[in-house]
């Protein structure tokens, strides 16, 4: 059993009252005493002067697992609308709860946020979890990392996933720490075995081999990258079940305040996870200022460029377009691969490209393996004469 305790040391301030989003605490004679509705969401262990709050968590034993149930996914949104990743993560979580005869969530937190629950149930959210709040407008680690693991510890999801972007990354560590329990980051790919078990893999040791991961903790948690799923055709007439999360969150219990919002706008050539096309570059361009081959064909195409890690590594394109497993996962329309090898660790973040053109000189690069065309041949022949050949199917279109 979880334990939370008042120690001796309170001395009835009433702080952790006003900061208790569940109403969970009063003080009588002096004293603070927590009741029933406490979810061990630890806003009152921080917020106390004293240090006086102590939670307790073990594990959850084995016996107890069945008590967890359904598949969630943690929703994200900016800007007005849901991301593309969360409804990635939905057509996979559909295809986990029905191996498991369980049902799909998603949780959807943040402020006026309720006209986006609609396209979470078209792409196969049962049941949305709606938590709005003025505190949680702008996504902060403590507030909804509060909000998510109290939710958790109070409905038992047997299975919660995450989107890999910069909050989900932020977000998951910090809940799974909250309630003790295992977190398997950057999956590729999500099974139900014969146990009915979430067998969570992903590559290890340096990409080489692709791993097997069983939690021994409930729920069982995974966070995988934007593109990596397929996401699967909306049905727009579908509508889910709504329940509104009540949170009373109080302001002291905030520690990061969001004051402003600027956003980078990079050209569209740099912007590799939205672009339909991709030239990709490796060590086989050789020097930095060839690199202008990669962007005129690039151009030639309206696509974007990226490159392996040691084009990144070099200092001669910036780490938001390197692709592969320490990088980015891209999954566009077409993937031209100009002098990379293809190590696993490369493809593991373009295979699952459309198509895949390869230009290496070695017959026996790997890349060639995985490409639907491939080319051998000298990337410094070939890159300038296929731009030119685009340039002047351009211009005779023009002229035409
Ligand atoms: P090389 O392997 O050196 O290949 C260069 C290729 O260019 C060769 O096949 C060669 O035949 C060809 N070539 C040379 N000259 C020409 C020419 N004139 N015309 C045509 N072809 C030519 N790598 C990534 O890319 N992304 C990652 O995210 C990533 N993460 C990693 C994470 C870890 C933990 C580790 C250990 C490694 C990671 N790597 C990553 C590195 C990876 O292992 C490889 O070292 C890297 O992908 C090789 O890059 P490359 O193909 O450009 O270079
Ligand atoms: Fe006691 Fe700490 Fe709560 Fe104040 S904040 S009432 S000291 S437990
Ligand atoms: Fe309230 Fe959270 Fe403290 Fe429980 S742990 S008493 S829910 S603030």
């Amino acid at each position: 059993m979880s334990a939370i305790e008042v120690k001796e040391s309170c001395t009835g301030c009433s702080l952790c009252v006003k900061a208790c989003p569940f109403a969970a605490i009063e003080v009588k004679e002096g004293k603070a005493k927590i009741g029933e509705a406490c979810t061990l969401c630890t806003i009152c262990v921080r917020m106390c002067p004293q240090h006086a709050i102590t939670i307790e968590r073990p594990v959850v034993p084995v016996e107890r697992f069945a008590e967890y149930k359904g598949v969630w996914v943690v929703a994200e949104s900016d800007e007005g609308s849901v991301k593309n990743v969360s409804f990635e993560l939905l057509g996979k979580g559909r295809q986990l709860a029905k191996v498991l005869g369980e049902e799909l969530s998603a949780v959807l937190i943040g402020n006026n946020i309720a006209g986006q629950v609609k396209p979470l149930g078209a792409y196969g959210a049962e049941k949305v979890y709606l938590v709005e709040h003025e505190l949680l407008q702008h996504y902060t680690t403590d507030t909804y990392a509060d909000v998510l693991s109290s939710m958790i510890a109070r409905y038992k999801p047997s299975i919660v996933l995450f989107a890999a972007t910069v909050n989900g990354r932020d977000l998951a560590p910090r809940v799974a720490a909250r309630l003790r329990i295992g977190l398997t980051a950057d999956c590729t790919g999500l099974e139900i075995d014969n146990e009915k078990r979430l067998v969570q893999i992903r590559p290890a040791f340096g990409g080489n081999i692709m791993a097997s991961i069983i939690s021994h903790s409930r729920p069982q948690m995974a966070t995988v990258r934007p593109r990596v799923m397929k996401m699967c055709e909306p049905e727009e007439t579908r509508s889910p079940r709504v329940e509104r999360v009540q949170v009373d969150l109080n302001p002291l219990a905030v520690r990061a305040k969001v004051l402003e919002r600027n956003r980078e706008l990079s050209k569209a050539s740099d912007r590799i996870e939205e672009a339909r096309i991709i030239v990709s570059c490796g060590r086989g361009i050789g020097k930095q200022e060839d690199l202008k081959l990669v962007y005129a064909l690039a151009e030639a195409l309206g696509g974007a460029v990226g490159g392996s890690r040691p084009i990144v590594d070099c200092g001669w394109l910036p780490h938001q377009q390197q692709v592969g497993q320490s990088g980015k996962t891209v999954n566009p329309r077409l993937y031209l691969a100009a002098g990379i090898s293809g190590s696993i660790q490369h493809r593991i973040g373009m295979q699952s490209s459309d198509f895949i053109i390869a230009i290496n000189k070695d017959p026996e690069a790997p890349i060639l393996g995985i490409a639907n065309v491939g080319v051998v041949g000298d990337l410094f022949e070939i890159l300038p004469k296929l731009t030119e050949q685009l340039r002047n199917l351009e211009g005779s279109r023009g002229r035409s």
